[in-house]
Parts: C-alpha cells; structure tokens; sequence
C-alpha cells in the first residue's frame, strides 16, 4: 500500500470514529429532551384529556427544545398496540377504564430516541403495566456485548408469561441508526431458535408489549403515518409531486402524520397520498391491535450497549 493510500484508510477510520462518537452524542442529547418531556407530560395523562392535545403538546415541546420528531407521537388505547397518532380534529378522549400507550422520540440530525409509557385507568390491569415494565428491565439487565437477541426475547416472554400474560409475538425492539428507526437488527420478545448477537457502541429502542389477548397484532384499516421509499416513478397528480419532494426534504428516511400533510397542504392531501401509495413511494404504517376487547400495555427506552452492559438514555 502507498503512503498516500495508508493514510487516506488511516482518515477514514478517525472519520469513521468521529461520525460514531457525534452519533452517540446526538443520541444522547435525543434521549435527553425526551426524558424531560415524558415527565413533564405523565401527569397530563388524565381521563377526559383528548389525546390529540396531548400530541400535538409533545410534538410541540420537542420542537421547542430544537429538535424534531423521530415519528408522529403515537396514543394508542386498550387493544391497540402501536402506529395510531390522531388525524385532524380527531375527537378521540382518554375514557375511565382506558390503558393508554404514550409512544414518542425526538432526533438530533437523525440521531434517534424512541421511548414509551403506560398510564392505565383501570386498576384490574395494574399487573399487565407491571408486567411490561418488569420484562423490559429484565431484558435491559441482560444486554451487554455477546447477549444473543433470541435468549433476550425468551426472557421477556419468561417475565410476561409469569403473570399470566402474553407476549406480542409480531413486534420487537430495534436497533436504531443515524437516520433509521427501524434498522435490521431486531429484540423479538418471544424465543426464537436463532438470533444475533448484540455489539458494543450499538443503540437500540426496547419495547416491549404485554397483552391479554392472542398475542398478534393485526394490521387496522386506516392509515395515519407513513414514510417515504426511495424510489421515483412519475406522478400524475401535481400535489402528490410537490409533497413527494416536500416529505423527502423534510423526514428523509423517519415517518411523518398525514396530520402534518394536512397542515401544510391542507385537506386536498387525501387524493395524492392514495397516488402516493398505490405507487408504493409513502410506505403505511398501519395501527397495529390485538383482537377487539383486549388490552396491552407498553414499555420502551432507549439503550446504548457499553462494554459489559447496557445504559438506559431515555
Ligand atoms: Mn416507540
Ligand atoms: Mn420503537
């Protein structure tokens, strides 16, 4: 190898620690700024609230700490799992007896955070929050360089099935990247036969989810959320092309609310996200929900995986 070619691999490797320890860094002040907006924002979980209020004071104090929502903050009750965040004038309250998800993150220049409560209403469903929190401490006390993500998941499953529970067996943890909230490397919540193993300097949101139904989330009918794909097929429709380049520009690779389409274009949104999404270019997040009468409850934080442990950052 030439001098030259020694040290342009000897730049790349300082670049590439730089970009890592910046990476970290920004995570850290993501995960900061979502801490102090769940305390803030947990005593206002209140029956009688409507939880689109509640959202938009979310997404609102994020911005107001200058930075900006990883994905529409999610409200998701009772069977509902994950992926609801309210639409325009949504009128939906928190009722008595309700079990309410409060999913949000922020990021730094892409640098994820992702985390997630519970507030229950119904004191029969104390166990199910327990569980939840419990299984995903459990899991947090087991990460450490080495830990394979399958024997993970058998210990979340193990904790939520202690109390009678089920796991969600359809959703997981993730590891999250500058950029992607949803990278390749996955925390199931059930055992698995095979899995990875996790690396130090990696950062992974946690969650996991108790139910008291079949333990599958199925796919709802109407879509609040979606993402762009990167791919580019012409558009017919010249509003479809102008909040194409809109989203890209705006949320890259993180997912958006058609709520925040509607504000910024206004109703006629409608006619181009079904372009948009017949031609695949807005991937939809449907609601994800257990079957009808059952409840889940939620926990997430965000963690970095350090030498021989892991840290809690949100
Ligand atoms: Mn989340
Ligand atoms: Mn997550």
């Amino acid at each position: 190898m030439s001098e030259i070619e020694k040290e342009k691999e000897n730049d790349e490797e300082v670049d590439e620690e730089e970009e890592k320890a910046k990476f970290i860094a920004d995570t850290i002040k993501a995960c900061n700024i979502a801490k102090e907006i769940r305390e803030l924002i947990k005593p206002k979980v209140q029956v009688g609230i409507k939880i689109l209020d509640l959202i938009e004071e979310i997404e609102g104090e994020i911005i107001k700490r200058g930075a900006l929502p990883s994905f529409p903050c999610n409200i998701s009750i009772n069977n509902i799992a994950a992926h609801y965040t309210s639409p325009s004038f949504d009128e939906t309250e928190i009722e008595d007896g309700d079990i309410v998800k409060v999913d949000f993150g922020c990021h730094v220049d892409g640098a994820i955070s992702d985390q997630a409560f519970t507030v229950c209403f119904n004191s029969e469903l104390d166990n199910l929050v327990k569980a939840s929190e419990e299984a995903l401490q459990n899991v947090i006390d087991n990460i450490k360089p080495g830990a394979e993500t399958n024997v993970l998941g058998g210990i979340a499953e193990d904790t939520i099935r202690q109390y009678g529970y089920l796991p969600i067996n359809n959703l997981s943890g993730h590891q999250l990247e500058r950029w992607v909230l949803h990278s390749d490397k996955t925390i199931p919540e059930i055992k698995l036969p095979y899995g990875e193993k996790i690396e130090e300097g990696e950062v992974y949101a946690m969650e996991v989810f108790a139910s008291t139904g079949l333990g599958t989330v199925h796919d709802m009918p109407n879509v609040y959320i979606y993402r762009v794909q990167p791919i580019r097929i012409p558009l017919r429709n010249k509003l479809a092309r102008k909040m194409m380049t809109f989203c890209a520009n705006n949320y890259r690779t993180l997912p958006f609310a058609k709520r925040w389409l509607v504000k910024e274009f206004g109703f006629k949104v409608r006619l181009a996200i079904r372009e948009l999404t017949m031609k695949k270019i807005f991937y939809e997040y449907h609601p994800l929900a257990d079957k009808q009468g059952s409840f889940i409850a939620q926990k997430e934080h965000t963690l970095l995986v350090e030498h021989d442990s892991c840290k809690i950052l949100t």
